[in-house]
C-alpha cells in the first residue's frame, strides 16, 4: 500500500506545498514544531533514508539545500534546523525546522496548531521565496 507520503506526492491526499521537482516534494508538516515546519522527501518511496540509492540520497539533501534558504527569508530564525526521524512515517523525509534554540528541536514539544488560511500563506511565502 502506497504510503501517506507518496498519495501526497500523487495528490491524492493534499498539501501546503513548497517546491518539486522530478525527483522530490517538500511540503509544510502538518504537525509543526514551529511555523515553516517542512518535510522534503525523494518522490520514490523508500522507508529507510540511509536504504536510498546514492544519487537519489545525495540529491535529496542537495534540494533540502535549496528550500531551506527560502524558509529562512520568510520565517524570522537563527537557523533551520535538519533532521531525520522517520519513526511514524515510512517513507524517508527531511524535516527542515526554523529554529532559534536547541529546544525548538525537540519533538516532545507541543506542536503548532494553525489554520488552514494560515498553513496557506505560509507556503504560498516560501513558494515565493523558493521561486526567487
Ligand atoms: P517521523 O516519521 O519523522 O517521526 O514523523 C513524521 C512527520 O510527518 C511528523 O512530523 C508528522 O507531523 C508529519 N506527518 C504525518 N502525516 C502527515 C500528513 O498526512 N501530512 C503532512 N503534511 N505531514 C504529516
Amino acid at each position: 500500500m502506497a504510503s501517506i507520503f507518496t498519495k501526497i506526492v500523487n495528490g491524492d491526499i493534499p498539501s501546503y506545498k513548497i517546491a518539486e521537482d522530478e525527483n522530490y516534494y517538500a511540503f509544510l508538516d502538518i504537525n509543526p514544531l514551529a511555523k515553516g515546519h517542512t518535510l522534503v522527501i525523494p518522490k520514490k518511496e523508500v522507508d529507510y533514508i540511509f536504504d536510498i540509492g546514492e544519487e537519489l540520497y545525495k540529491g535529496l539533501f542537495a534540494f533540502a539545500r535549496k528550500v531551506a534558504p527560502a524558509i529562512e527569508k520568510v520565517i524570522p530564525c537563527k537557523r533551520i534546523g535538519l533532521t531525520v526521524i522517520g519513526l511514524e512515517v515510512p517513507h524517508a523525509h527531511i524535516h527542515l525546522i526554523p529554529i532559534n534554540s536547541i529546544y525548538d528541536m525537540d519533538f516532545k514539544q507541543p506542536k503548532l496548531k494553525l489554520e488552514d488560511t494560515e498553513f496557506k500563506a505560509i507556503a504560498e511565502s516560501i513558494r515565493k521565496a523558493y521561486a526567487g
